[in-house]
């Protein structure tokens, strides 16, 4: 090897950027699967399919997805899992959807 190895320059604003990157909540990952499924935080979905178990955030979405997937099914709004209804939405944690930092 010929010459020398530059030394890399991080400037602070890619530190911060980086910085933010790794301690930003966006909703991936394995925290996000939580907020995604809505168990853990009572956050986005909120009927779940008693035919098999998916969940839905409305109605509307719940009844294009049985349509779809169970069409020989009557659809019926009583049998759906009310997942708001059954999970204590536990104020103390996160919303999801806050972008805020989680390190300060
Ligand atoms: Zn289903």
């Amino acid at each position: 090897m010929t010459g020398k190895a530059k030394p890399k320059k991080h400037t602070a604003k890619e530190l911060a950027a980086k910085l933010d990157a790794a301690t930003t909540n966006r909703g991936g990952g394995k925290a996000g699967l939580a907020d995604r499924s809505g168990v853990e935080k009572g956050g986005h979905a909120k009927l779940e399919c008693p035919h098999c178990k998916v969940t839905a955030p409305d109605l509307k979405s719940m009844q294009i997805h049985h349509d779809a997937r169970h069409p020989k099914i009557p659809f019926e709004e009583a049998k759906l899992a009310n997942l708001h209804a059954t999970h204590v939405v536990e104020t103390s944690k996160p919303r999801p959807g806050v972008r805020g930092s989680l390190k300060k």
